[in-house]
Parts: structure tokens; sequence; C-alpha cells
């Protein structure tokens, strides 16, 4: 019998801002999980594109703090890098068909007229039909149209107007850098990536990135959005709201809570069991189904006794 699906490529893509903290941790557990639940891989990447917010040091803190949570990943790892080329053919072939283009606008300005428009912040498309005279290039944009739709595992069905809801969409930065929706659309069709199972921050980056994959001809994967860990101020942990690193609380205890908090139910008699059995519990007992949908949640109270 031979199993017509295909495989099953899942990943984690830390940027490395910062030490591992509970939020990342969740993100890197709901991916390895739903991976190994369908016997399939999971990579890991290191999405370092943007060299200004890249802090020295973090990547390598990011990966040990995986290894010592037990995590096993697949084959290399990609750092991004390291991956420009890829990076300017893909520009190089929205270029040419004519997806893209030069922009130069400055951010104080786009608000500004943007504003003044309408009262929203989508960019009014100044330079859509070619550069005012005398100014030069400072970014270049993709063209935003169509309506986008997918299913999301967790959050359910999702539309977004392109052209309406976020405007045509930096792929190349004035400061020369490739923007993260280009690189992670490049990085995930290179990889193969069948599933993206990630923090519920990304939702509203999603309908660009079908929108790109569109463009370059790139397949769809799934996708599934986790609740997003917030502090008791409601902000999103990362190193701006000083989320503490993960790595001075005993693993399998953080491991549990990262569970509980994706609506999993480790059984009690697990609470002082080795990094291992939780492990091994939660690879067999993984349910996608249980995960809250909200967006947001706040960490479980657990993780501030511990
Ligand atoms: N690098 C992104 C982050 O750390 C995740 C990107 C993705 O999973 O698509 O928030």
């Amino acid at each position: 019998m031979t199993d017509a699906s295909p495989p099953y490529i899942g990943r984690f893509a830390p940027s490395p801002t910062g030490p591992l903290h509970f939020g990342s941790l969740v993100a890197a557990t709901g991916s390895y999980l739903d991976a190994r639940a369908h016997r399939g891989r999971w990579l890991l990447r290191i999405e370092d594109v943007d060299a200004p917010r890249t802090v020295a040091g973090a990547a390598e803190s990011i990966l040990a703090t995986l290894a010592d949570f037990g995590f096993e990943w697949d084959g290399d790892i990609v750092w991004q890098s390291a991956r420009g080329d890829a990076y300017i053919a893909a520009f190089e072939q929205l270029k040419a068909a004519g997806d893209v283009f030069p922009c130069c606008c400055t951010r104080r300005e786009m608000a500004d007229s943007a504003l003044a428009r309408d009262g929203s912040r989508i960019y009014p498309g100044t330079c859509r039909e070619g550069l005012p005279p005398g100014r030069s290039a400072h970014a270049w944009r993709v063209r935003a149209k169509g309506l986008i739709r997918f299913e999301d595992r967790v959050q359910g069905w999702q539309e977004e107007e392109l052209a309406r809801d976020v405007g045509d969409y930096v792929v190349l930065r004035g400061d020369g850098q490739f923007a993260y929706q280009l690189a992670v659309v490049v990085d995930d069709a290179a990889a193969g990536i069948s599933d993206i199972v990630r923090g519920a921050d990304l939702l509203g980056s999603t309908g660009r990135q079908i929108h790109l994959q569109h463009l370059l001809h790139a397949p769809t994967p799934t996708y599934a959005h986790l609740p997003v860990v917030v502090n008791a101020a409601g902000e999103k942990l990362s190193k701006q709201t000083l989320a503490a690193p993960i790595d001075t609380l005993p693993p399998a205890a953080a491991l549990r809570a990262a569970l509980v908090f994706l609506g999993q139910s480790p059984p009690a008699e697990l609470v002082n069991a080795p990094l291992t059995e939780l492990w091994r519990w939660a690879h067999t007992h993984w349910s996608i189904a249980d995960v809250p949908r909200q967006t947001q949640a706040a960490a479980p109270t657990t993780l501030s006794t511990l």
C-alpha cells in the first residue's frame, strides 16, 4: 500500500533577537509535536535575515536551549544570513514579471499621506505607476492584489483582501535588506515545507506569504497558528518586554507548562517525571484539536511559580 499524501515537513524558525523565552518554547513544542505526530521531519532555520535586529550569540543560545530541552531536529540548520543569493533570484523573478515596483516614499511621507487620505496606515500607492520626477527608489514593493483565503488548522477560515487590508508591501528595504516576508517564502519553498505551525502573531503575515507563493509559483503549505503568550500587561513576550529566558527553569517543568498552554493535559503523575517521559507522553497524545483558538493568552500560573 502506498501513502498518497505528501510527506510532512515542518520547521521552527526563531529570530535570534534574544534567548529562547516561554513564547518561543510554545511555538517550538507545537511545531515539533505536530511534525512527529505525522511521522514527519522537523527542520530548524535561524531567521537572521534582519542583520540590524540580530543579537550576537542569541542563535547559539537558542540552539543550546533547544538541545537541553531534548528537541531533535532533522538535517542541517539553515541560516538566512547565508541565503542572499536565493533571495536575489526570487526578487529578480518578481521584477521580471512586473510584480514589484520601486518606491521612494519615506515612512514619514507614507504615514502622512495615508492618514490624510482615509485614516489608514495602508500604503497609498504613490509610486505604483512610476517614481515621481527627481526622486530615487528607497525600497521595492509588491503590487498587492487578489483575495487570499485559507483554512488555518487552529484559527479556522481566514480571508484577506490584499489591496484593501494590507496594501503594496515591501520585499526589499531601503537599507538593502530583504524583508522577512520574502525570505520566509523562499526558504520554506526551498526546504519543501508542507506544514507551518507558528505563533498567531504571524497570522497577519500569512496573506502576503501566500500571495508571494503564488507569484513565485511555490506551493502553499498548510498553516496552524498557535496562541501567542502574553505577559500580565497583555504584551507579547519578547526581549523588549523582558521575558525571562527559560534556560534558568527546569526543562521538564517549562515543557509541562508549554503543553498545558497548548491545551494538552499531561497527567498529574508526570509532574515530577523526567523530561524524556514527558516527551514520550506528548508524542503519543499530541492533539492539535485541543489547542485553544484564542490568538493571545497569558502563560499558565505554574510558570510563575517555577
Ligand atoms: N522568525 C519568526 C519569529 O521568530 C518566525 C517566522 C515563522 O515561523 O514564519 O517570530
